[in-house]
């Protein structure tokens, strides 16, 4: 019944877009919405959900989103704390701003590819295949100068003291070796980055083997009771449950009874397995 209240206040609030701040921009890059008391989200030009979780003494940055726009003072707009930025992990779509903040948290086997996704060429790859080439408007478009951030490792158990908010890093090794989500166990929700998404893509080349991701929706799936919501990379929240579905699918598949289908997309062909209201993408060589 909770779950349920959670549900319906999330999708009612997300119809009351905020980004209209910015009148001289006739389409803001950026629709900005605070779905939960002090959590928003910075939708990346519908490529990209950017969470920011705002406590009493500073705010935490979840993932930089496709680095087209200028995050930085999208960000200075609905906070003046202190800031402190994590990547989920080092894909392009997620960790593509962080050459626009001094200081990045990241797990350390995914640091290389956030930094080389940073490279101009790179985000102009990315722009190309997640964005359609588009472009932001001049007001929306970064003019500062670009930094090389320091990148800090993080580990499991990590934790980011925001003041009343205490945000936990969870390993969860499949999508990349370096996949976290993060827990606010206070307020029970896992901001997931893209290992709980409607389907997931494990068969990337920097992707683990699957029966790795297995153990990480496992280890999951232990510990359900500690979260109520998933707020994921891409797409709308989920309720914790859906985890259930995601391990069945992942099983089948790892024990061979799954009826899966060709999947394409612009990152390569892989096999589609679906269980319940969760997919799995996966490369069958890399079981
Ligand atoms: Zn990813």
């Amino acid at each position: 019944m909770k779950n349920k209240l959670i549900l319906a206040l999330l999708f009612c609030c997300s119809f009351h877009n905020l980004s209209g701040q910015d009148i001289q921009s006739p389409s803001p890059w950026f629709t900005v919405n605070e779905v939960l008391p002090r959590v928003w989200v910075i939708d990346d030009h519908k490529a990209v959900n950017i969470y920011l979780v705002i406590g009493t003494d500073s705010a935490l940055l979840i993932d930089t989103g496709m680095g087209a726009a200028d995050l930085f003072t999208q960000v200075r707009k609905l906070t003046a704390k202190p800031l402190i930025v994590v990547n989920t992990h080092g894909h392009g779509d997620h960790a593509g701003a962080d050459y626009q903040f001094s200081k990045i948290y990241i797990h350390a086997a995914d640091s290389s590819d956030a930094r080389a996704c940073n490279l101009p060429e790179s985000r102009a790859n990315a722009a190309k295949n997640m964005l359609r080439s588009a472009v932001p408007q001049p007001a929306d478009t970064y003019k500062k100068k670009e930094i090389h951030p320091k990148f800090v490792a993080v580990k499991d158990g990590y934790i980011f003291d925001l003041g009343d908010r205490h945000i936990q890093v969870i390993e969860t090794p499949g999508h990349t070796p370096g996949s976290i989500c993060l827990l606010d166990k206070g307020k029970k929700l896992l901001f997931s980055g893209d290992n709980d998404n409607t389907a997931v893509w494990l068969f990337l080349p920097d992707c683990t083997p699957l029966s790795v991701y297995y153990k990480t929706l496992q280890k999951l799936s232990g510990r359900l009771s500690e979260f109520d919501l998933l707020l994921p990379g891409h797409g709308i929240p989920k309720k914790n449950d859906f985890i259930l579905d995601q391990v069945e699918c992942v099983k089948s598949i790892l024990n061979h009874t799954c009826v899966s289908e060709p999947y394409e997309t612009f990152a390569g062909k892989a096999q589609l397995c679906k269980y319940g209201q969760a997919s799995v993408a996966y490369n069958p060589d890399n079981l």
